[in-house]
């Protein structure tokens, strides 16, 4: 069986299942538990952003997960812009 290791926490991820247990954006695999920080991160965020902008935000996310991959966790509070 493959071994996934979640990039973030660097935690394996037992029984990978896309979309279910684990998740992909770019190049990166996020276990639920930091996908989730990601998702809630995006969102403090994104509440004051309008008018949205996808290219923006795909931007937002992979710089939250870059920053996450070298401090082992996403930051939740980070409301940078
Ligand atoms: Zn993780």
């Amino acid at each position: 069986m493959k071994h996934l290791f979640c990039d973030v926490c660097k935690k394996e991820v037992i029984e990978p299942i896309p979309s279910r247990t684990f998740f992909q954006l770019r190049e990166y695999d996020l276990c639920e538990s930091c996908r989730d920080d990601l998702e809630a991160a995006v969102k403090y965020t994104v509440r004051d952003k309008k008018p949205f902008d996808f290219a923006w935000f795909d931007k937002l996310r992979i710089e939250l997960v870059q920053d996450g991959v070298k401090k082992n966790k996403i930051n939740v509070a980070k409301v940078s812009r």
